[in-house]
């Protein structure tokens, strides 16, 4: 694999203050593959240097330029889209056939979203007898997850360079030859020296160097919910934007008129997709008493086809970490019907498409977010009891209802705390706001909600 030795800093790929490097390892067969700078706070320095320097010019460039930079990036990126898909397979051990699909596919359409968006947004209304101006709130800190590496950085990237801000990416240190990727494509995209700048590095080090530094206006974040408090902490004494996208416990709410077989499907198929790592993730399926027992029978059928099929876990310390806590499940009592502890390799950092029987709201298996291929499926007696669980943990990031009647299912959705619900299976539209109600999260990405975050107003009284 391709890796960069350097930091993309001020339009150049430039050495590292200091000489330790970050180990890549493709988490499919353990095998090392590059080996990228361990930025320090010193880099971060430079970088955000770099960012401020070249804010004034960039926010002053009329949307309609900034809009063509990003229909560059788009084409860019999906002339690389083989090469996206070949290095995201590589650091993260997806399945090619998924790479090519979402991992390269989804961030392609929000970067041709956000390059639409920045020609066709008002930047400027009219409210009374005043005029409002949106304007870049200056310059961002992005630091961003591998669950979705190139996703994560387009999802902040191409808005905060759609609004007129500047920015760094501190991205995740499982998956920087992504970023390195991306970088190259501002590059190519003829995105000005210092508008775009990449410091990869550890999270504690570089991550925290970044949130930290004054010469930041807004800190976009997407990971934990521990790191999301840490960050917003931080923020928040500084009197800094901070944007958090963070943990989930998505419910995927059957109600008893629906297609059983279709919901529990594509239930499964959304838990194991990404092989769980997906922070809206419908982990927690909840069917009415009566249908209880088919729908865990289709589940764990549905499940045991994705056995050998699904990719690893990123490392090894989210494979015993996702083990831990089906070992936890078992121990609180759950019934398994589907997979286990055990891991199916002795190579690579697998774990089973597991199912879970028999939990209930209070277990551990149902609060927490595993983040692996392991769905709880929950037993409910009416749609009040339905709703109870539904709501019932501190995330409220996605969600998912089903009902013979789409009225019906929009009508509980409703009274979801929660960002998001996909009715009757929905479809990913690049457009529509995503973001937590409740622990996950402070913001909104995507669509014209995600731009909005990046700008800041202004009024002109007349
Ligand atoms: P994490 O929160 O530790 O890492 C996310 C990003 O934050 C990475 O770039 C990391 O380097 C950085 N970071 C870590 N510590 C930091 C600090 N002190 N200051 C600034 N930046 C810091 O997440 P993780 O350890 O990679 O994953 C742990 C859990 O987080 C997962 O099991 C999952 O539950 C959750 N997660 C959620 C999402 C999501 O999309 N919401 C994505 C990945 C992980």
């Amino acid at each position: 694999m391709k890796a960069h030795d350097g930091l993309y800093i001020d339009g150049a790929w430039r050495p590292a203050a200091g000489g330790d490097v970050i180990e890549v390892v493709n988490p499919a067969d353990e095998q090392v593959i590059g080996h990228v700078p361990a930025g320090t706070a010193l880099d971060v320095d430079t970088a955000v240097r770099a960012a401020r320097a070249a804010l004034p010019a960039w926010a002053a460039t009329p949307p309609a330029e900034r809009a063509a930079r990003l229909t560059g990036l788009r084409d860019i990126l999906l002339a690389r889209r083989d090469e996206i898909a070949e290095t995201v397979t590589a650091e993260l051990g997806s399945p090619p056939q998924f790479s090519q699909a979402v991992h390269a596919g989804v961030p392609i359409a929000v970067a041709g979203s956000y390059a639409e968006l920045a020609a066709s947004h008002s930047f400027e209304e009219r409210a009374g007898n005043s005029t409002v101006l949106h304007e870049p709130i200056g310059v961002v800190g992005a630091i961003t997850p591998w669950n979705y590496p190139l996703h994560q950085i387009v999802a902040k990237a191409a808005p905060a360079l759609a609004a007129g801000c500047t920015l760094v990416l501190k991205p995740a240190e499982d998956t920087p030859l992504t970023a390195q990727l991306f970088a190259e494509a501002v590059h190519e995209a003829g995105v000005p020296a210092g508008v775009f700048n990449l410091v990869t590095g550890l999270g504690p080090v570089a991550g925290q160097a970044l949130a930290e530094h004054p010469g930041i206006d807004m800190v976009s974040f997407t990971g934990s919910t521990a790191v999301g408090r840490q960050i917003g902490a931080v923020a928040g004494a500084a009197v800094k934007k901070v944007a958090l996208e963070l943990g989930g416990k998505s419910a995927n709410v059957i109600l008893p008129s629906a297609d059983l077989a279709k919901a529990v499907n594509v239930g499964v198929a959304n838990v194991m997709s990404n092989s769980g790592q997906t922070c809206s993730a419908w982990t927690r399926m909840l069917v009415h008493a009566s249908r209880y027992d088919e729908a865990v029978e289709l589940a764990a059928t549905a499940a045991a086809k994705y056995a050998g099929r699904i990719g690893p876990v990123v490392n090894a310390k989210q494979q015993a970490r996702v083990r831990g806590y089906i070992e936890q499940g078992v121990a609180e009592g759950a019934r398994l019907v589907a997979g286990g502890p055990e891991a199916p390799r002795d190579r690579g950092y697998f774990v089973s498409p597991t199912v879970f029987a028999d939990v209930t709201p209070e277990m551990t298996i149902a609060q927490e977010e595993i983040f692996g291929p392991v769905l709880s499926v929950l037993r409910y007696e009416d749609e009040e009891d339905a709703l109870r669980i539904a709501n019932g943990t501190v995330y409220g990031l996605a969600g998912a209802v089903w009902a013979g009647d789409e009225a019906e299912a929009v009508a509980f959705a409703r009274r979801m705390d929660t960002g998001q619900v996909d009715i009757n299976g929905g479809r990913f539209n690049p457009l529509a706001p995503f973001g937590g109600y409740k622990q996950s999260g402070v913001g909104r990405e995507l669509g014209t909600h995600g731009l909005a975050e990046y700008l800041q107003t202004k009024s002109l009284q007349f």
